[in-house]
């Protein structure tokens, strides 16, 4: 017998009952070995996830999308890894360790130990993913969780040094010498990847008009400007736009020059226009500096130089301020020109030795120092004017400070001869959305050379072993180490491959004999995440197993957060080590923004944790939210969308469930063993729906379109409940006469029901698992296999006549609201006009029930499709419409006294029908045994 269920459902209680359950039965290990003797697979990469704080509802989305698909391969039949994937490296561990101990910068990891640090860093990653884990489990996502990979494994990291190596032989690996953006607090640079747009703030700076006087023209001066007067110190050059028509201004005793375009926006009306030159005419010119007179810049002669692309006429004064060692174009220009290059400030953003007052005072933290400076060095004759300035300006991605840029040495791949093979490999991939694949080759094709080191504690240590000399080696592999060791090995022997165990062993420069040491620096992360289609896949311990699994089928994550790391990294490491694909399909979806349309902030009030959005939404709606949601787009996460969506769906399948269990249990119905299919017109067409159903879900998921499949699920689950559901009351109810067509409803209501959770299993597991179990006593949908789609159980035609049925119904419908009578008031006649399809007897019955009208009259022919009804109510059909009147307030009484669906009893009421007949329906349709006079409606039980 079917257990009883409830119309009021709580779906997170169900979803924490089924969650228990899965656990003591062992559901998840069976589902795991269901096929691991298949000859068919499903390869699924899962991108590492970030162990380092609780996962939040963004996460969810993406993780919804790995769960469906590995749980609708494995119902396939596919052998799958299940192997989950945790981030451990990195930055971001190490800046949220130090928020821990409270620390304010590199020092303060120095003197705690460098050791205790990274095994602090560890831990927390651990931690992590132990809560991400039970989240994961929550959130009704299968996987091996006891299989899970670690970016911090040996494996990996070894993995990644044999990449490193692969590069070096094809002379891609290079230390070079670069103006990079830095984090002064972190103490490192900030690679191109890593400066995503979200990255930029809206902030107001000072700006400085400044002077610069031109050398041996008295009282003549540059106009220049900046929106960093910390970098003026570093300035070497000019750069003016070879095309654009400068001019000569002067005011009294001073002479000024700028661009011509924007000297009445800078200086007004009072300066008298000398004369005008082109901007060419200015190259090599001369001129001083504020701070010539510091020990750094002795020597240094400033000069102008030409350049379209940087001099614009938009802003400023169309005279750049060129800063080689703070500003990467300046550093290009430098580079060309052939210009003295001045690195100003230190790791932390200090002024370097040589800057005299300003050595070691800070640059970014205090501007004032150098606007002071000027406004007083020869009573101000440097400064012009300042003026706040609004612009969005890069900072840290992992501290929120702002950046600057800075000269510095470090470690990149060379992307010359990389790029083209890495685009050739992106074309071969199938991106979803297609646009995906523009954007990634866009990224290539402007990204620079790939900088991969940073001068931190926490990450890769990059195997590379630099000499005194200048010579350096890059190792490969854990063995090869060993091998060329001359010192440290038995310090570092029994660790990870990490700082600082690692920076123990000191190998002999094969150039000249010194003791070589391995550079400080750690890797970017996105190296560790990068090699997982390598070093998961066993490439070096088990070929065999690599090339069963590799390229991935499938991978998922967000698009704008992935095209620039771990899509672009998979690509650049499967190119190097492969020349090929690391996947085949990419699903990228977008992001998840709060229900305002605002990015999540916990300040903002908009941002919801997943812990606290899978109790208060459970995570089926939570599912289905993400699911229906189209990928290409942006997502608005909130309660008002989740309810929406539980109403919409959840709710609706839940009250068909609801309603097929209640009418099975009053007619003690059972599922038969041999049951033939119906030839009932509503049955026949819901198995057709089901089965066009099954095609349409099963193409869209094997085209990693689960979104499409969404809304061709919610249309069959609502014609479903407001078409079947409402045509077959009556065949299922316990006064419903004809046995055989009750029979023919429970059978084909309960063969959908069955097979509809089926296919809803990889959506929704919780929800299917209740409704699947109930119906069936099989131990788990999810050990079940995938729905077959049957051909022959589709009937075009008839899809096409009960959606015309429909269509007039709904035109009766509002007929009946326009005259004002209710439905169930009989009318004589409805006739309609211009169909399209041919209505059979059958359909023209279930028009007959539908409208309550006596006749249907169809009249072939062309033009709209119309109805009309006769609305003239006879005596006969207005007793009738009473009588019906009175079965629905004595369903009512019924109802309000708690009566048992199928108890019998008695009414007494004022006004019984004389028809005879009329009587017999009132005492069917209410389970009456007697009628009796009284003053008022009332039942006896
Ligand atoms: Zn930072
Ligand atoms: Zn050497």
């Amino acid at each position: 017998m079917f257990k009883p269920v409830t119309p009021k459902v709580d779906f997170v209680e169900i979803e924490k009952k089924i969650l228990e359950w899965w656990e003591k039965s062992g559901i998840l290990k069976k589902y795991l070995q269901k096929n691991k003797n298949s000859k068919t697979r499903f390869s699924f990469l899962d991108g590492p996830i970030t162990a380092n704080n609780p996962m939040g509802v963004h996460h969810a989305w993406g993780r919804t999308y790995k769960d469906l698909w590995q749980r609708f391969f494995n119902m396939k039949g596919c052998q799958q890894r299940f192997q989950n994937g945790f981030d451990n490296q990195g930055l971001w561990v190490e800046v949220e360790v130090e928020k821990e101990l409270d620390f304010k910068d590199k020092k303060d990891i120095e003197k705690y130990g460098i050791e205790k640090f990274v095994n602090k860093c560890k831990e927390r990653t651990l931690k992590f993913a132990k809560v991400q884990t039970e989240q994961s489990k929550r959130l009704g996502y299968f996987m091996d969780w006891r299989n899970s990979y670690y970016t911090m494994s040996d494996e990996n990291n070894y993995m990644i040094w044999s990449f490193l190596k692969k590069c070096h032989e094809n002379k891609w690996l290079y230390k070079g010498k670069d103006s990079v953006p830095w984090c002064p607090r972190c103490g490192t640079a900030i690679s191109q990847h890593e400066i995503l747009t979200e990255e930029y703030q809206e902030l107001t700076h000072d700006s400085v008009y400044f002077k610069l006087p031109v050398k041996d023209k008295e009282n003549t001066f540059f106009l220049v400007w900046t929106t960093t007067p910390w970098t003026i110190p570093a300035n070497v050059a000019l750069a003016v736009n070879p095309d654009f028509k400068y001019g000569v201004y002067q005011k009294g005793k001073e002479i000024l020059i700028l661009l011509k375009d924007l000297k009445e926006k800078i200086l007004g009306k009072d300066w008298q226009e000398m004369r005008t030159f082109k901007g060419q005419d200015l190259k090599n010119w001369q001129y001083q500096g504020p701070f010539d007179d510091l020990p750094r810049l002795k020597g240094i002669i400033h000069k102008v130089v030409l350049d379209k692309d940087l001099v614009t006429a938009e802003e400023g004064t169309g005279i750049v301020h060129i800063a080689p060692g703070a500003g990467q174009e300046d550093f290009r220009l430098a580079k060309k020109e052939n210009l003295d290059m001045i690195e100003a400030i230190d790791e932390e953003a200090n002024y370097l030795d040589g800057f005299g007052q300003f050595s070691s005072q800070n640059a970014k933290k205090h501007p004032e120092l150098i606007i002071n400076y000027l406004r007083e060095k020869d009573n101000g004759s440097f400064l012009f004017k300042i003026e706040k300035y609004k612009h969005r300006y890069p900072v840290c991605w992992r501290c929120k400070t702002e950046l600057v840029w800075r000269l510095v040495e470090e470690w990149y791949i060379a992307m010359d001869e990389l790029r083209p093979k890495m685009m050739a490999v992106t074309k071969k991939i199938n991106w979803l959305p297609s646009w995906g694949k523009e954007r990634e080759l866009d990224w290539l094709k402007n990204m620079e050379d790939w900088l991969i080191s940073k001068k931190r504690y926490w990450g890769l240590a990059l195997p590379i072993w630099e000499c005194a000399c200048g010579h350096f080696e890059v190792i490969g592999s854990y063995q090869e180490l060993k091998e060329k060791a001359v010192e440290g090995w038995n310090k570092f022997e029994k660790h990870s491959p990490h700082r600082p165990w690692i920076d123990e062993v000191k190998i002999k420069c094969p150039k000249c004999g010194q003791l070589a040491s391995r550079i400080k620096d750690v890797g970017n992360p996105w190296l560790d995440a990068g090699i997982v289609s390598f070093s998961t896949l066993k490439y070096q311990t088990d070929k065999k197993y690599w090339t069963e699994w590799f390229p991935a089928d499938f991978i998922t994550e967000s698009l704008p957060g992935q095209f620039k790391n771990w899509f672009y990294s998979l690509i650049a490491m499967a190119t190097v080590l492969e020349g090929t694909n690391p996947f085949r399909t990419v699903l990228g979806h977008g992001m998840v923004l709060g229900e305002d349309g605002q990015a999540m902030h916990k300040s903002m009030g908009n941002a919801i944790e997943f812990n606290e959005g899978a109790e208060k939404m459970g995570v089926d709606v939570m599912r289905w939210l993400f699911i229906s949601h189209n990928p290409a787009d942006n997502l608005l996460f909130g309660y008002k969308t989740a309810d929406e969506v539980r109403r919409r769906f959840h709710l609706l399948l839940w009250n068909i469930y609801n309603f097929f269990i209640n009418n099975a249990l009053i007619n003690q119905w059972q599922p038969k063993e041999n049951k033939k299919n119906s030839q009932n017109i509503l049955d026949r067409w819901l198995f057709s729906r089901l089965h066009t159903l099954i095609k349409q879900t099963t193409d869209s998921l094997e085209n990693f379109d689960a979104f499409s499949a969404t809304i061709k699920i919610e249309k069959f689950v609502n014609d479903f409940s407001t078409w079947y559901v409402r045509r077959s009351r009556d065949r299922i109810s316990l006064s419903a006469e004809n046995q055989k067509d009750k029979e023919d409803c429970f059978t084909t209501f309960y063969s959908v029901l069955v097979i509809l959770t089926k296919l809803l299993a990889p959506f929704i597991p919780f929800l299917s698992e209740e409704i699947f179990r109930n119906l069936t006593n099989e131990e788990s949908v999810h050990l079940e296999e995938w729905p077959e789609f049957n051909e022959k159980l589709i009937e075009r035609e008839l899809e096409k006549e009960m959606e015309e049925v429909r269509k007039i119904c709904e035109m009766a419908h509002a007929l009946r609201k326009e005259a004002k009578i209710k439905v169930r008031q009989p009318l004589k006649e409805l006739t309609i006009t211009g169909t399209r399809t041919k209505i059979s007897e059958d359909s023209k019955k279930l028009v007959k029930d539908e409208l309550n009208v006596k006749k249907v009259v169809v009249k072939e022919g062309k033009g709209e499709l119309k109805a009309s009804l006769d609305t003239k109510i006879s005596p006969e059909l207005k007793a009738e419409g009473e009588a019906r009147e009175l079965v629905r307030q004595i369903q009512d009484l019924r109802k309000k006294a708690g009566c048992r669906l199928d108890e019998k009893i008695k009414v007494v009421g004022p006004n019984w029908p004389e028809d005879k007949k009329l009587q017999e329906d009132i005492r069917k349709g209410t389970l009456s045994t007697d009628l009796l006079p009284g003053e008022k409606l009332e039942i006896i039980k």
